[in-house]
């Protein structure tokens, strides 16, 4: 009997493997693809919200693959699109984010970005896909080409989404204010992965649950009387406040809040006088907060301003201006969607190269997404060990070996999780 049961499963089983696509294959014929469209795309980086040419591409490249429909809508820079497969099964929805960074290039690469742009601030910068972009972009295109060569066995339907503004947190909520998930376009779930350079070329990381971080912060004005550095017992020192509240910020972190419950308080700009003699009447401190859960994210602004209110009391200063504002959502991988993910990577890549990385303060507006429908944003590894880079710096450089490996994997879980 139990052998009986034995050969029926291997039965099961070669039926499903004669099921899915070659993948191997199909990424074989459009590996070379996706470099020419990262490299266009990383010649082409433009800033969140202005990303008018990389959209113009990814329509006209969209609407050449047999089957893709481009969704019209209030997408802003955005793109959306699908692919409906010839089998009935559900929507899987796969995001890849579109925009660079005011960073100027320094990679020295052919394909370097030669765009200067001007931010609001009225300061001059050149832009670069130092965030990998680029990458993502060549993957999901190409990933939807691969599935259209496959499509009449395809068992759902594909929602392509190029997300606009994801530097600045505000593309995922723009489109889905739009209605992205409406109109028969409700996905089972969202999927998208993310380079990182700490991650070695060849392995995948994954991390059930939040595993970006709820991403607020502070604008704090300390106030105090000015007057003579010669005779500071006549004024209310605010620089002087202002050191206070930055160490007591630390000791809110190390002393107030449970260490299981992840956060940081970091203050990144410190503003106020106009020379060493002169005890100003203001200085302004801007912060980031991070955090992982809802409870820690609602228990540290009433913690900020006890402190910031109390340091001001004790030396009878003016009560601080705190302006605290709540920014993009933490990321939660749903930890069923991890699971299912993780075992055709274990089988793609070997389990020695796939593993869960710890939760990350970084922030992603994926997440909005991934509130609404499961959500799961996998890690890339892109490190390279002959360099040292960092997202965000103006020397990455990506092996573009990943791109194929981005594919393959993208590939797989979309069908994966519509064969579910
Ligand atoms: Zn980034
Ligand atoms: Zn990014």
């Amino acid at each position: 009997m139990r052998s009986v049961l034995f050969l029926l499963a291997m039965i099961l089983a070669t039926a499903a493997l004669a099921e899915r696509p070659d993948f191997e294959e199909l990424v074989a014929k459009y590996e070379e693809q996706a470099i020419a469209d990262r490299r266009w795309a990383h010649e082409h980086a433009e800033l969140s919200m202005r990303e008018f040419e990389t959209q113009a591409w990814l329509r006209e490249s969209l609407a050449a693959i047999p089957g893709v429909e481009l969704v019209d809508g209030e997408w802003g820079t955005g793109v959306v699109a699908m692919l409906k497969g010839g089998k009935p099964g559900p929507i899987v929805a796969w995001r890849t984010d579109m925009d660079g960074l005011p960073i100027t290039e320094e990679t020295g690469l052919e394909f370097s970005c030669q765009r200067v742009d001007t931010l609001g601030s009225g300061r001059v910068t050149g832009v670069m896909h130092a965030c990998g972009h680029d990458l993502h972009m060549a993957v999901a295109l190409n990933m939807t080409r691969m599935l259209s060569d496959v499509r009449d066995e395809m068992p759902g339907t594909l929602l392509f989404i190029g997300e606009q503004a994801e530097e600045i947190g505000a593309g995922a909520l723009t489109l889905l204010e739009a209605g992205i998930f409406e109109e028969g376009r409700r996905p089972k779930c969202v999927l998208a992965i993310h380079d990182h350079t700490s991650i070695p070329l060849g392995q995948v990381g994954s991390h059930p649950g939040p595993s970006t971080a709820n991403v607020d912060g502070f604008v704090l004005k300390v106030k105090g009387v000015g007057g003579h550095g010669a005779y500071p017992h006549k004024s209310v020192d605010p620089v002087s406040l202002a050191a206070k509240m930055i160490l007591g910020f630390e000791s809110i972190v190390a002393r107030q809040m449970d260490v299981n419950h992840h956060c940081v308080i970091s203050v990144g700009r410190i503003e106020g006088g106009t020379k060493s003699n002169v005890i100003p009447d203001e200085v302004v401190l801007e912060a980031t907060v991070r955090s992982l859960d809802d409870e820690t994210r609602e228990a540290l602004p009433e913690k900020i301003e006890r402190l910031v209110n109390g340091i001001a009391a004790s030396v009878g200063a003016p009560e601080p201006e705190l302006e605290y504002y709540m920014g993009t959502a933490a990321g939660i991988n749903n930890p069923e969607l991890v699971q299912e993910c993780r075992e055709v990577f274990r089988r793609i890549i070997g389990p020695e190269n796939e593993y869960t990385y710890p939760a990350g303060m970084g922030g992603e507006d994926f997440a909005y997404f991934a509130r609404e429908v499961p959500g799961f944003q996998f890690r890339l590894g892109v490190g390279r060990p002959d360099r040292e880079m960092a997202l965000h710096r103006s020397n990455l450089d990506i092996p573009e070996e990943a791109i194929a490996i981005g594919m393959r994997l993208a590939a797989e879980v979309v069908w994966e999780q519509m064969a579910e």
